[in-house]
């Protein structure tokens, strides 16, 4: 049996394929029950992907992934239930955009001197209008032939150490909580596996993270592994957090990560969604697009 919630995923509002409403379709089609849209940094697309689930068998959960700065290392927070109209939420955003806009600049620059010119002006193409990810530059690299996938341009060019790499300046991981819970939402620590933290700093994580307010960690998530769903079950359940489950999905096109397919959360795990009341999830100011 695999699990109807699907409480992580991208459109391109950010750096998915899919647009928000033919990701509702497909998830929809996919078995999914209830999806969440979390864009990196912008609820853009949550207006549309409301409308698409309206005529579908399928509820939407009005979400957001936030990039965090803690410890000096990019961590992401993702926030459930959103009002998207509250203004201090938007205001953050708008905030991580800025800096996305800047960063891309620098980005291209550092890119131009290590001999790929004009990376910025391909990252933009293929955003399409949207913000500015790490993603958009890996997409025009391979385009332009400097790599032979997205995962190898992060490797050779994107990350620290790296020519095209820039540090993050993102939000602080109490403004994180805070905004997403002045917009009456859930914070949850995204993929906590992906981070290769030390058992004793992610703990460190989860204790301040708790002590902020925060409400859950995805346990069940694209990025992790089977061990991974066992090990972060447990530290959910000594942490007294709640556990959520999202695959990550960003494109139909990376086969490794397929709607419909996750596997229930461990025993023992209080689903983020064990008090929702589905009617009510959605506040109404998320529906004035
Ligand atoms: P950004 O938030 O712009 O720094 O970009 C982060 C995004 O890049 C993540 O959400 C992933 O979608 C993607 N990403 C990060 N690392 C990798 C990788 N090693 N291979 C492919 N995509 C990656
Ligand atoms: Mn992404
Ligand atoms: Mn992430
Ligand atoms: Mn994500």
């Amino acid at each position: 049996m695999f699990c109807a919630y699907d409480l992580h995923n991208h459109s391109t509002a950010s750096d998915g394929t899919l647009s928000p409403s033919d990701l509702v379709g497909l998830a929809a089609r996919s078995g999914v029950r209830v999806l969440a849209l979390t864009d990196h940094d912008s609820t853009e697309g949550v207006a549309e992907a409301l409308r698409a689930a309206q005529t579908k068998q399928i509820t939407l959960i009005a979400g957001v992934e936030i990039s965090v700065t803690w410890n000096q290392q990019t961590i992401h927070l993702v926030g459930l239930n959103l009002d998207v109209g509250n203004e201090r939420l938007q205001r953050g955003l708008a905030g991580l955009r800025a800096f996305r806009d800047e960063r891309a600049r620098e980005i291209g620059s550092r890119l131009e001197k290590a001999g790929i010119p004009e990376a910025f002006e391909g990252a933009r193409a293929f955003s399409n209008g949207s913000l500015i990810s790490r993603t958009h530059f890996a997409r025009h690299l391979v385009q332009v032939g400097a790599a032979e996938d997205e995962r190898k341009v992060f490797k050779h060019f994107l990350v620290n150490g790296k020519p095209g790499h820039v540090p993050g300046r993102w939000a602080s991981l109490e403004e994180a909580v805070g905004w997403i819970h002045a917009a009456g939402g859930q914070a949850v620590i995204a993929h906590p596996a992906r981070y290769r933290m030390t058992r004793s700093k992610l703990r460190r994580l989860l204790q301040e993270f708790l002590e902020l307010g925060g409400d859950a960690i995805e346990v069940v998530s694209g990025s992790h592994s089977r061990d991974d769903y066992f090990v972060m079950a447990k530290h959910a359940r000594e942490f007294g957090l709640l556990a959520s489950a999202g695959s990550d999905f960003h494109s139909p096109e990376t086969p490794w990560i397929v709607l419909g397919r996750l596997p229930m959360l461990p025993d023992g795990c209080l689903p983020i969604w064990h008090d929702w009341s589905l009617a009510e999830t959605t506040p109404v100011s998320s529906l004035v697009s």
